[in-house]
């Protein structure tokens, strides 16, 4: 029959404008990404114990730790980088710590112009947040 294609078509158009929207106007409109998105990494200084493991953990050798002892002869965290132009974000070093200092964050627009900035200075661009004053505490196990 003459025009059942024009028909056809304007109901596809009609279901796709009045329908849910599966596209995201990026980046006017921020993605609603899950609790564990793995994006780029956040170091909370305070709960660090420079223990070493995340690095011992990296396949890649990306992580840089820096220490020494205070009066207490305890080892106190003074750098903390991350050669992430190597990174395979395989998140070894993030599940290997264990007071939960290293963690993923939810940026994940991680592209710069030149190489050498995507590597982190985690120490040094730490902001400090009261709720990571709290003392760091060993993983529970189960
Ligand atoms: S995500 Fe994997 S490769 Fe990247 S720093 Fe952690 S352990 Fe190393
Ligand atoms: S495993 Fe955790 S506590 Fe130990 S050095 Fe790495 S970030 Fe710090």
């Amino acid at each position: 029959m003459f025009g059942q294609g024009l028909i056809k078509g304007l109901s596809i158009t009609l279901k796709n404008m009045f329908g849910p929207k599966i596209t995201e106007e990026y980046p006017e409109q921020r993605p609603n990404l899950p609790p564990a998105f793995k994006g780029s990494f956040d170091l909370k200084v305070p709960k660090c114990i420079a223990c070493g493991l995340c690095a011992n953990a990296c396949p890649n050798k990306v992580i840089k730790i820096e220490s020494e002892k205070d009066e207490n002869n305890k080892k106190k965290l003074t750098g903390y980088t991350m050669k992430t132009e190597r990174c395979l974000y395989c998140g070894f070093c993030v599940e290997t710590c264990p007071t939960k200092a290293l963690l993923w964050n939810h940026n994940f627009e991680l592209a710069k112009y030149f190489r050498d900035d995507v590597n982190l200075d985690l120490f040094s661009s730490y902001v400090p947040s009261p709720e990571d004053e709290k003392p760091a505490k060993p993983e529970e196990t189960d």
